[in-house]
C-alpha cells in the first residue's frame, strides 16, 4: 500500500501533476527521504492498537507510513490545497481522517473524542511546521494529557533547547515547561538536503514521553510558568534580580532562596525543574 509519496521523484511528480506552488507563510518543507521517514516513525514505536494525531500531513509521505501501523490517523492541515492532493495520494487507507484546519485553533481534546472513540494509547508524529514548533507543542501539552508521546521533527535549536539540562547554554524556560511534564530526548539531527525545498536550517526529532506521574507538582501551574519565564527574562542577570524586577519582592525571594539552601548569586540556568517547582509553591504560598 506503501506509495513511497516522499521520495525525490514522487515528491517532485505530485507537485507537478498538481501545478502545487509549495507556500513558504506554511512552513512547507517536504521531507524527501524514505530512511528518514521510516525513521521517525519506528521512534514512536505504534502498534495497531495505536491512534497518531499527525500536524501538517503535506503530501501524505508521512502519513502514509503511520496508517500503515496504527490503528486510526487524524490529521490537521492548514493548507485547503493540499487537502484534494491527500486524498488521492492516500485513497488506499480507510484509517485515516485528514481536518482542513490550522492546529493552533483546533479543539483536540474534543477531536480525540470524536475521532479516536475507545482508544488504547494516542500519539503524535509530525514534521511540524517551523514557523509555530513551539506554540504548538506549548498548546497541546496544556490542553491534554491523552496524548501520551510525541515524536516530532523541527528546527535543530529548538530541539536543543527543549531537550537541554541545567547549565547548558540552550536551557531555558521552554526547556523546564516542557520537562516538567515529560521526558525529552533528542533522537537525530537531520540534513536540509532531505526536504524539497531546503530549508535554511538543520533540523532533529525529538521525543517527548509524558510522565505518568509529575515527580512533585507545581500547586499554582499558572505562576510556576509565570515564574520560569520571569527567570529568564535576562540571562546575564542573577535570580534574585530577575524575579525583583519581575515585581515579586526581594526579601521573599531571598528568605525562600535560603530555605531551598540556593545560593543568593545563583542563576536561573543552574535551577533544576524540581527546583523551580519548589521555589514556586514557597513563592505562591
Ligand atoms: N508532513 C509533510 C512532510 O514531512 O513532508 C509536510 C511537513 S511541512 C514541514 C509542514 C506542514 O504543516 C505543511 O503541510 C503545512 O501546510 C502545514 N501547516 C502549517 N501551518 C499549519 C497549521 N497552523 N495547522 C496545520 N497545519 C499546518
Amino acid at each position: 500500500m506503501n506509495k513511497k509519496i516522499g521520495s525525490t521523484e514522487n515528491t517532485k511528480k505530485i507537485l507537478e501533476n498538481n501545478n502545487f506552488f509549495i507556500k513558504k507563510k506554511f512552513g512547507q518543507n517536504f521531507l524527501i527521504d524514505q530512511n528518514i521517514l521510516n525513521n521517525i516513525v519506528d521512534n514512536a514505536e505504534i502498534d495497531n492498537e495505536t491512534d497518531v494525531i499527525e500536524i501538517g500531513p503535506g503530501l501524505g509521505s508521512l502519513t502514509e507510513i503511520i496508517a500503515s501501523r496504527a490503528k486510526r490517523v487524524l490529521c490537521y492541515e492548514i493548507d485547503s490545497d493540499l487537502i484534494p492532493i491527500l486524498n488521492n495520494n492516500l485513497n488506499d487507507f480507510n484509517n485515516i481522517n485528514i481536518l482542513n484546519q490550522d492546529i493552533l485553533k483546533s479543539n483536540v481534546v474534543e477531536d480525540i473524542k470524536k475521532y479516536f472513540p475507545d482508544s488504547k494509547k494516542v500519539y503524535l508524529i509530525a514534521n511540524l511546521p517551523y514557523y509555530i514548533t513551539t506554540p504548538i507543542i506549548l498548546s497541546l501539552l496544556e490542553q491534554t494529557t491523552s496524548i501520551r508521546r510525541y515524536v516530532m521533527m523541527m528546527q535543530l535549536e529548538v530541539a536543543d533547547r527543549i531537550c537541554s539540562k541545567p547549565d547548558v547554554k540552550d536551557y531555558n524556560a521552554l526547556s523546564i515547561a516542557i520537562q516538567y511534564r515529560a521526558k525529552a530526548t533528542k533522537v537525530m539531527t537531520i540534513s536540509s538536503n532531505v526536504f524539497i525545498p531546503k530549508p535554511g536550517v538543520d533540523s532533529a526529532v525529538i521525543r517527548l514521553d509524558l510522565y505518568n506521574e509529575i515527580e512533585e507538582k507545581a500547586n499554582d501551574e499558572e505562576f510556576f510558568f509565570k515564574l520560569i519565564r520571569n527567570s529568564f527574562a535576562q540571562r546575564r542577570k542573577t535570580l534574585v534580580n530577575n524575579l525583583t524586577n519581575a515585581g515579586i519582592n526581594k526579601n521573599k525571594v531571598i528568605e525562600v532562596l535560603n530555605e531551598l539552601k540556593l545560593d543568593l548569586s545563583i542563576r536561573s540556568e543552574a535551577l533544576s525543574v524540581l527546583d523551580f517547582v519548589r521555589l514556586s509553591n514557597l513563592l505562591s504560598k
